[in-house]
């Protein structure tokens, strides 16, 4: 065989594709190695709600599109709440359990034109609500470094299955860290792009207003290359940002030196902060300043503001858009006597105990009487907060901070809601005001990787590259999952 799985495992976008162009191996090979590595990691780590074999050999026999395209071949995942025509979209629901959409999302159509091979659907916390992808109704997924511990959510299988080498590259959704903290946890570079840069259309909705799809890969160079695949204009989603393009590949090598780079170092004392957390944003710094950036430091906004906000705002939202599901227009009807019990046995039974949280939380503070004191306090909250990051990049090119206060708890382990909630608090500020951020890895503690994150202007995801590259080109991480050849193995 042209290459074996371990090989396949190792190899970034990038090799996959310059691999093809110089015959070493075919689109049908770099499958048959993605197949062979996902089933003998996914027993173990769960990362994969449904596997396509059928349509993604087909993709792999194709021809490859006109023109030169990166991806032409490549084996790639999609997370479940991204539709994909004649597959089942499960959104990590038992609601959705036999959905199989008839349309393809924007973000699908694009990677198909450039000739992707999509092998299947990322498991993922039901509705994108969590943040360890212990929500999903199809069984948590595991950690590749360590399969006792969670992977992060709510973007949970896309990084998973990247991170033990079942494929380069996934795609993922972020409405409060849902891409950066799975990303942070599993040794990935994870961005949330700009609000509305690249499509939503065919995203199963968690809360209009935050959600965005992105790319999580192993390089930084790879997930440029992948936003920059995804990224652009589509009229059918009525927030897409209709402004030029600017790719960030050619961008990713042109250094720091110059960057004007903020920190706030109080956040290193902040309650509940680990210090495997702090001191990779600290080593991150001495790289940058190393490197020839500006760094200074600086106060992040309203930081303790932004948990509060989010949950009502997200609540709202998704008690809205979760009203499709009732058995008639969407989900698996449950039928009783009459409509209303019809209603209550199909919601009842189709939602998991968090989204009947959220709908709860929502409604109540949406309804007469509470919309004030909850919803419009949030929404104000919101608007001082988004102010305020507009007013920061007059001193600074970029902010650095933390992904999350902790490093990835046990599966199954006894926390509550809030536990959960609190340990997004740096990752929903870039939801809240709409702007790029990026994860991505800065050191290892305990045999595990550490991430760190980088918010930047509206449209200004290259300069976010660019600081994470030149972070990347000083840190190895030490025995990472893609390079070993058993699902335990290796620690
Ligand atoms: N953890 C957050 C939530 O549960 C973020 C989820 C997300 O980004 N999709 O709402």
């Amino acid at each position: 065989m042209p290459i074996d799985s371990g090989a396949y495992a190792a190899l970034t976008l990038e090799g996959a594709a310059a691999g093809i162009a110089a015959n070493a191996f075919t689109p049908a090979d770099l499958l048959r190695a993605a197949l062979e590595r996902i089933e003998r990691f996914d027993p173990v780590c769960n990362a994969m709600i449904t596997v396509d074999r059928e349509g993604a050999g087909r993709a792999a026999e194709a021809p490859p599109p006109e023109g030169v395209s990166l991806l032409a071949g490549v084996p790639l995942a999609v997370k479940d709440n991204i539709m994909t025509r004649g597959l089942r979209s499960t959104c990590g629901s038992r609601i959705l359990d036999d959905f199989i959409p008839p349309y393809d999302a924007g973000v699908v159509e694009r990677l198909r034109a450039a000739g992707s091979v999509v092998v299947g659907k990322a498991n993922m916390d039901e509705f994108a609500m969590g943040s360890t992808g212990e929500n999903s109704a199809y069984g948590p997924a595991r950690n590749p470094w360590n399969p006792r511990l969670a992977t992060g959510g709510s973007s949970s299988g896309s990084a998973a299955v990247v991170a033990y080498g079942g494929v380069p590259a996934a795609l993922g959704s972020d409405t409060g860290g849902s891409i950066r903290q799975p990303a942070a946890f599993c040794g990935l570079v994870g961005m949330k792009p700009t609000y509305g840069r690249v499509s939503r259309w065919g995203l199963g909705a968690l809360a209009s207003s935050l959600d965005q799809i992105g790319p999580l890969t192993r390089t930084v160079r790879d997930n440029a290359l992948l936003y920059d695949a995804i990224a652009g204009h589509d009229e059918r989603d009525s927030t897409s940002a209709n402004r030029p393009l600017l790719p960030c590949l050619p961008a990713v090598e042109d250094g720091v030196k110059g960057l004007r780079i903020g920190y706030d170092p109080s956040l290193f004392d902040k309650e509940g902060m680990a210090k495997p957390q702090s001191d990779g944003v600290r080593r991150a710094i001495g790289i940058l300043r190393d490197e020839g950036a500006v760094v200074a430091e600086t106060t992040l906004p309203l930081i303790d503001y932004g948990v509060a906000a989010y949950y009502i705002i997200c609540s709202c939202e998704a008690s809205a858009n979760l009203t499709r599901y009732d058995g008639v227009r969407y989900g698996v009807r449950r039928g009783a006597a009459d409509l209303w019990e019809t209603l209550s046995a199909t919601r009842g039974s189709g939602f998991g105990d968090e989204v009947k949280r959220r709908i709860m939380m929502g409604a109540y503070a949406l309804s007469s009487g509470y919309y004030d004191a909850y919803y419009l306090k949030a929404a104000k909250v919101r608007r001082l907060l988004a102010e305020a990051y507009r007013k920061a990049w007059n001193a600074v090119d970029a902010l650095l901070l933390p992904v999350t206060p902790r490093s990835p708890p046990p599966v199954g382990r006894e926390a509550t809601a809030l536990e959960n909630y609190l340990g997004d608090v740096f990752t929903l500020p870039a939801n809240l005001a709409g702007i790029p951020a990026l994860s991505f890895p800065a050191s290892e503690a305990d045999g595990l990787p550490v991430g760190v994150q980088a918010m930047g202007a509206h449209f200004r995801e290259d300069v976010l590259y660019r600081i994470a590259r030149a972070v990347e080109k000083s840190v190895k991480l030490a025995d990472p999952p893609w390079t070993r050849p058993n699902p335990e193995g290796g620690r």
